[in-house]
């Protein structure tokens, strides 16, 4: 490769501030323009939702009839974003423009054009970054993302002539594209990757797996998680494959967007602070106390957690051990939607322990921010975890996470202990197996630390010192960029 800018086509299943159901639209919002910003030539590819066709109304027609056999005809939209990053949009009002959200309907259900409609995508994607694509702008590497996004390197490595190389990363590998095995030939998918070797998956296709076969480099988010789903445990039945692939398999930490969360500037909070004001979270703490109902105990640990409800995230494990915490003493501020079990058993202890226990039972941006300054120590027994973004927030906030050590929980919390305190590295708690008995164990430690203030002064300043920020995160994307070139088969 030479020293022209890397030309980068990033394939955004949603794309922050345009469309967002999860993390993932905040990674394809906050890293193209930190790879720009190094100096790659970037722009993103996704689908013109109604959302999105509302927001770039004006941008211009750049291909006004694109017709890929198997799918509806559409457009090529152009616009720029505020933060200077060229959108693409396909614009195919059949399969995008509606009501609802980018995957399921206003009920919850998945499209059932799902297939057609992440085809689709990942077909313009491919032709992008191919010989006969319509545009003169021809990428280097196109980035994917996700099972929405994972037929493009297949569709891109049975194109004709010249082509791009592809990298797929995986935000969370039990999300995985699973149709029955009909669809492939709908979506023109050569009949010589159809097979095990290729998309077909016990008796179905998985977009994922066209994905981890065909894309020159794969990326997850963290370390440990790359490891981790090369095992039985949590490689949702593609460890073998991952096994296969481990040569271009790389963990890479997601960043946070240190400007939104900044206990420093941030709006949402009751009093602002750095590392040298510590003692002002006592006001958030106070803050929080009154906005959930609590009792405005200064000493007492505040426990906080926003987390959607799910098996994944633990919340079991925390209501398991809950009513033992409490008489620790400790209260308790939590803050999340979903499933319904999880949430009637939250909301059940917060009538059990109405001065111990605050339930926001919604998504509430605002309280989110203020329970990471107001609580004194934060809460994620996940039981895997790609790679969290709460605990990196906290460490920032100065409120030590107590995590399961998976994935990115143990790539990111330095555990407590004489060694690590000693070094200046311990940042939180973390344990290892996963059980509500560990779980308290870990707590009651921090508890401890908690009620010894030089200790937990180190551990908030050590954490409030770590740089999360994703510049160093884009870093590591350019070098696998280069290898995915460089090593294109
Ligand atoms: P995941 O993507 O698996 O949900 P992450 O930790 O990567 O987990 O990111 C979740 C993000 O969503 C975090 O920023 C978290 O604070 C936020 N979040 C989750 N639930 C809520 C809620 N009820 N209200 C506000 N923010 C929430």
């Amino acid at each position: 490769m030479t020293d022209a800018p890397l030309r980068l086509l990033f394939v955004a299943p949603e794309l922050v501030p345009l469309i967002k159901t999860g993390g993932l639209g905040d990674v394809c919002g906050a890293l193209p323009p930190t790879l720009q910003q190094l100096g790659a030539d970037v722009r993103v590819v996704l689908p013109a939702y109604r959302p999105v066709l509302a927001a770039l109304s004006g941008a211009s027609r750049v291909v006004p009839n694109l017709r890929l056999p198997g799918f509806p005809a559409c457009a090529l939209l152009e616009s720029k974003l505020a933060n200077g990053i060229d959108v693409l949009a396909i614009d195919c009002p059949e399969l995008y423009n509606r009501d609802g959200g980018p995957y399921q309907d206003a009920g919850g259900n998945d499209w059932p054009d799902n297939p057609q409609r992440f085809g689709l995508l990942a077909r313009v994607a491919a032709l992008l970054g191919g010989a006969q694509s319509p545009l003169d702008w021809r990428p280097d590497v196109i980035h994917c993302n996700d099972w929405q996004s994972a037929l493009a390197p297949l569709y891109l490595r049975f194109a004709e002539g010249a082509r791009a190389a592809s990298v797929l990363t995986v935000h969370n590998l039990a999300f995985q594209g699973v149709f029955p095995l009909a669809t492939a030939a709908r979506l023109g998918l050569p009949p010589q990757s159809l097979g095990v070797d290729g998309v077909e998956y016990h008796g179905q296709m998985s977009f994922l797996k066209a994905g981890l076969v065909y894309a020159d480099r794969i990326t997850t988010v963290s370390p440990t998680y790359a490891a981790e789903i090369q095992h039985e445990r949590l490689g949702f039945g593609m460890q073998g494959l991952l096994v296969a692939r481990s040569s271009v398999l790389t963990g890479i930490l997601n960043g946070i967007d240190a400007g939104e969360w900044d206990p420093a500037h941030d709006p949402a909070l009751a009093a602002r602070y750095g590392a040298a004001e510590l003692e002002r979270k006592a006001d958030n703490k106070l803050a929080l106390q009154r906005s959930l109902g609590l009792a405005p105990e200064p000493r007492i640990p505040l426990l906080g957690l926003v987390s959607r409800f799910t098996h994944q995230k633990g919340i079991d494990l925390l209501l398991a051990i809950a009513d033992e915490l409490i008489g620790a003493p400790a209260q308790l501020a939590l803050l999340g939607r979903g499933d319904p079990a999880l949430e009637q058993g939250v909301a059940a202890l917060a009538v059990r322990h109405p001065r111990r226990v605050g339930f926001g039972r919604r998504v509430d941006e605002a309280l989110a921010h203020l329970i990471e300054a107001g609580a004194d120590m934060f809460l994620m027994p996940s039981r895997f975890e790609p790679c969290g973004l709460n605990q990196m927030y906290s460490q920032r906030y100065g409120t030590p996470p107590v995590v399961h050590a998976t994935g990115g929980l143990a790539d990111t919390v330095v555990d407590c202990s004489a060694a690590t305190l000693a070094a200046g590295a311990a940042t939180g708690f973390t344990f290892t197996e996963e059980s509500a008995g560990a779980l308290l164990q870990a707590v009651r430690r921090a508890i401890a630390a908690y009620h010894d203030p030089p200790t937990w002064r180190a551990l908030q300043k050590n954490g409030m010192a770590k740089d999360f920020s994703w510049a160093r995160s884009a870093g590591e994307y350019l070098a696998v960029y280069r290898e995915a070139v460089n090593g294109k088969s």
